[in-house]
């Protein structure tokens, strides 16, 4: 039997063959093993300069200078040492931060914590397609309102804000503007010049690099701002200290640098495939997508089947990897606050999947996953009004 058929790269991408052949390049050649803070021999230096080469390599996908990239662990630090990382700079009992109620945990989760600091935080509502509408925001806003932090793709709907046009009225108000484009980099062009974006977090696993990297990108003048979360050898501008994981550095420079080359030709392929996979789920009775189709990226779909729990179709359907909500919350099966915060019920909300197609999904995978889903949505509806419990197409 072969593998089951993987839906869920917006939870991780697998890694791409030639991001793995460059880490493990390096973590087999003699170039590759140096400490990159060991400047005085050849080792450190041939380990220093593959890393300035993926530094070169992230900055370039997203139009930054290189010295504006700070390493980290991943997104969720990313965004921990955005927003942590500025606010101990503000005087908190004065500042106020706004967000939105979509965000993903590792922005939501930091706001808590800075709301229990003394932090007022406000958390923009959505329309009922999960946009941002910038008239709210700009209403939003106070004397001490120092900083917006949103996502530019949301994780479990994938619909696009417009952060170009968010950017422009911060930067004109001096407000900083964060952005978690952990969704949307390497499937959307991305200039944080033009988009006047301040603070970036990105992740190298939802781009086809190794999971356990990420990076800050940070505004060379603000720099001083921004206060380190981790204190030691004073590493990445002496914001963000430890040893460099230079293999791990090298597959996140490598799938970005293939993400450049591959953005405009994958998107089309992945709006064909999400397109065809849409055409054939919503042939099936009772079905809704949540969230815009128009603004959103090319490889999200995001389904309720009305009166079927997700965890039970997930599991009459073995053979699909998909998943309901974010990653995140999977283990707590709570209905997703997200889909909650674009007006769905809690009920429809547990009764939704996300499917998220990747550069490795093929057209005779989403054949497969419609036939299936189908066949496996009337068994589970006729099963249910034969037991006659919890039918309900109406679901409110
Ligand atoms: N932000 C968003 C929007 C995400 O989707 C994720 C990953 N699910 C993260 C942050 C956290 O990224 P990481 O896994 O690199 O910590």
């Amino acid at each position: 039997m072969g593998f089951p058929i993987y839906l869920d790269y917006c939870a991780t991408t697998p890694v791409d063959p030639e991001v793995s052949e460059a880490m493990i390049a390096c973590l087999q050649h003699p170039q590759g093993f140096g400490n990159p803070s060991s400047r005085s021999h050849y080792y450190g230096l041939q380990a220093s300069q593959q890393i300035e080469r993926a530094r070169r390599q992230v900055s370039d996908l997203i139009n930054a200078k290189p010295q504006e990239i700070i390493w980290t662990s991943g997104a969720t630090e990313a965004n921990n040492l955005a927003l942590q990382g500025l606010a101990s700079n503000f005087e908190i009992n004065n500042c106020h931060i706004i967000s939105s109620k979509i965000e993903h945990s590792s922005i939501l989760n930091v706001c808590q914590q800075l709301q229990q600091r003394g932090a007022r935080l406000s958390y923009l509502a959505t329309d009922q397609y999960g946009l941002i509408d910038s008239q709210q925001l700009l209403s939003q806003i106070t004397e001490n309102t120092r900083l917006v932090s949103l996502s530019h793709v949301n994780n479990e709907i994938g619909v696009i804000q417009n952060i170009q046009a968010i950017g422009r009225q911060l930067r004109q108000r001096g407000i900083l503007f964060h952005v978690d484009a952990v969704q949307s980099v390497g499937k959307l062009p991305i200039n944080v010049k033009t988009m006047n974006i301040d603070l970036m977090s990105l992740s190298a696993h939802k781009v086809y690099g190794p999971k356990g990297i990420g990076a800050l990108y940070i505004r060379e003048d603000l720099q001083s701002l921004l206060s380190p979360q981790l204190y030691g050898g004073g590493q990445e501008f002496g914001l963000r200290s430890g040893t460099l994981a230079t293999h791990q550095i090298i597959g996140m420079g490598t799938a970005f640098k293939l993400a450049k080359q591959k953005l405009a030709s994958e998107s089309q392929q992945l709006m064909l495939l999400r397109n065809r996979l849409w055409n054939g789920l919503k042939k099936i009775e009772a079905v809704v997508c949540h969230g815009s189709l128009e603004h959103r990226i090319a490889s999200n779909l995001n389904v309720g089947f009305k009166g079927i729990k997700a965890e039970t179709l997930m599991m009459a359907c073995p053979d699909i990897a998909v998943s309901s909500g974010s990653a995140c919350y999977s283990m707590q099966q709570q209905a997703s606050h997200v889909l909650m915060a674009i007006g769905c019920s809690e009920t429809l909300a547990q009764s939704s999947i996300r499917f998220s197609l990747g550069r490795f999904t093929t057209a005779e995978e989403i054949d497969q996953t419609i036939e299936l889903v189908t066949e496996k949505v009337k068994q589970l509806r006729s099963l249910a009004k034969k037991n006659d419990y919890c039918y309900h197409y109406a679901c409110p």
